[in-house]
């Protein structure tokens, strides 16, 4: 597989997104150009793109590695309306997806195991480590965007576009783990940590695997959702120590989904001996978590993370989804709710993903 990086040269096209400028984080609209659509390329009109809390790390530089300007947005559904020349997988008018990388070196290990997105060259939807020799990417909040038929999933025409864009990051990060560490099993006990756009997908995706379901959250007004909407079977509250210490070695796996600096030891307490705590948040790289290790020792337990799946993954999660009807459960926003979205999800105000209605919406409004 070839390359997908593009030359500076290469005849461009007019685009409008929202970007921030600067760590405060706010979003405003952006002129910007793409690449006119390429050989190997298709073009989507975007119609939906859902809000990930890494989005919000990164407008507001959270991890050290925004370059500004920058128009976030990797959970994008849109229509295709242009196909490149060596395209067959699309047409125009098919709903396409795009997740969060759209090119990679495609020779290294990881590409050649169909796990693109750990390849040490992915270059991301939105550029997150800027070379000098690879273009800026500029993500989903914007009109449209020309990718590389490969980066490109086929949405399932069962599911709805705009409770489907999250499937794109969320569901594949949560759906993609699972299945490597054994959590997707019938029978098995997994806990959910943090029930917002990534654990209550995981909570859904583990009931269509037919598991125990507990879901661990510092919110108890989640409680009666998590069980009656997603079908959790049980609910604790993680600052509840009594609660805790009940269910300490119950659980097979953890998926933890926290946004935020957590104490992860409680956690270990309540796996089984050989258990997994799957890491999938990314909070602050400058407080790492504290660990206790005797836990670990003593149960032969596993501490592990995992970022988004490949891409053979991502179309398989896709079709599961929409055989099975899952969806992320979604509250649709015009564009220019954006900044006001960004500060409700920061505060957890949210169930449990916003997803911004760009086709209607994008260019209508001001900053
Ligand atoms: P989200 O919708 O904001 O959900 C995060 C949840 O974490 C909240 O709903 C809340 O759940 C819990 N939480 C928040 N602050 C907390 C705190 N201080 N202590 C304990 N729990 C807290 O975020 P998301 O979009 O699901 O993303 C979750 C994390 O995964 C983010 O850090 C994001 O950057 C990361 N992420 C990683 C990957 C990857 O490749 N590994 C991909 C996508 C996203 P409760 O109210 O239930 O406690
Ligand atoms: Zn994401």
């Amino acid at each position: 597989m070839a390359a997908v990086a593009i030359q500076e040269h290469e005849p461009t096209q007019k685009a409008l997104g929202w970007a921030a400028r600067d760590d405060s984080g706010i979003l405003s609209p952006f002129h910007f150009t793409r690449r006119v659509n390429g050989e190997n390329d298709i073009t989507l009109k975007i119609l939906y793109c859902g809000i990930c809390h890494s989005d919000l790390h990164m407008i507001k530089n959270e991890v050290g590695l925004t370059s500004y300007p920058i128009v976030p947005g990797h959970e994008i559904v849109g229509v295709v309306t242009q196909v490149g020349s060596k395209v067959n997988k699309f047409k125009v008018g098919d709903k396409a997806g795009v997740g969060t990388i759209v090119g990679t070196c495609g020779a290294c290990p990881d590409c050649q195991d169909d796990l693109e997105i750990y390849c040490p060259k992915a270059s991301h939807t939105y550029t997150l480590f800027p070379t000098s020799d690879q273009p800026k990417n500029y993500g989903g909040f914007s009109d449209i965007m020309v990718v590389n038929h490969r980066f490109a999933l086929r949405f399932p025409d069962a599911l709805p576009p705009e409770g489907g864009a999250p499937l794109l990051c969320a569901g594949i990060t949560v759906y993609s783990p699972m299945k490597y560490f054994g959590l997707s099993e019938a029978g098995k006990h997994v806990g959910v940590v943090g029930l917002g756009g990534l654990g209550h997908l995981a909570v859904k995706f583990a009931k269509a695997f037919q598991m125990k379901v507990t879901v661990i959250s510092t919110s108890p007004g989640k409680k009666e959702e998590a069980i009656r909407l997603l079908g959790s079977d049980s609910f604790l509250v993680s600052k509840d120590s009594d609660q805790m210490k009940a269910a300490m070695g119950t659980l097979d796996g953890i998926i933890d989904t926290v946004s935020a600096p957590h104490s992860i030891n409680p956690l270990v307490d309540l796996l089984k001996r050989d258990g997994k705590l799957i890491l999938l948040g990314a909070p602050d790289l400058e407080r790492p978590p504290e660990l206790q290790v005797f836990p670990l020792i003593m149960g032969r337990k596993m501490i592990a993370g995992s970022a988004a799946g490949g891409l053979k993954e991502t179309q398989e999660m896709l079709d599961f989804a929409g055989e099975h009807n899952i969806t992320a459960a979604v509250e649709l926003i015009p564009m220019d709710y954006v900044n006001t979205a960004m500060a409700r999800l920061e505060k957890g105000q949210v169930r449990y993903r916003f997803v911004i209605d760009v086709a209607n919406t994008l260019g209508f409004g001001s900053a």
